[in-house]
């Protein structure tokens, strides 16, 4: 599998130097929704350090951005009033991996709302942002607004 790529899209999204609709940030991860949603609140947690995938994060770092995603996970689900969650990860290009910064997904679900193709269309960037200011609000209101 591939060396880490200091330009890909999410080390951008880390830097700043791209927009991305933010929902969680702490010292060690951040979580913005995923552009292509497969279902409405697809979320994206993302860990500081340069990982490319799985196998190559320090065991505490990724104990730490698994504790946020345990964290973050039952708040989607009752904010945006999903019936679960289910977490999507992907190692190397030939499992569908296409963006080389490690990622969990976390997509809401609805037992009645079939999941959209992974990375398939773009959402409207209105309906981002308002999921986004829902999602804030409510990590806001529990005290999980940054870390
Ligand atoms: P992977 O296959 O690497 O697990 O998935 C990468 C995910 O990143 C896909 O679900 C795709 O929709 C999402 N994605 C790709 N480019 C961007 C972007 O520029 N911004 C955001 N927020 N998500 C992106």
């Amino acid at each position: 599998m591939s060396a880490y790529d200091p330009n890909n899209i999410f080390a951008k999204i880390l830097r700043g130097e791209i927009p991305s609709h933010k929902i969680y940030e702490d010292a060690r991860t951040l979580a913005f929704l995923d552009i292509m949603p497969r279902s409405p609140g697809h979320t994206l947690v993302v860990p500081k350090v340069e990982a490319t995938n799985l196998l190559d994060i320090a065991l505490d770092d990724l104990t730490y951005l698994m504790s946020v995603v345990r964290k973050l996970a039952p708040e989607i689900v009752a904010t945006l009033g999903a019936e679960g969650f289910m977490l999507q990860q992907f190692n190397g290009a030939g499992a569908g991996q296409t963006v080389f910064h490690l990622h969990m997904h976390i997509v809401p679900r609805w037992a009645s709302l079939p999941l959209k193709p992974h990375a398939g269309q773009m959402e409207d960037p209105q309906v981002l942002a308002e999921t986004a200011e829902k999602l804030r609000a409510a990590l806001a209101a529990k005290g999980m607004g940054n870390g």
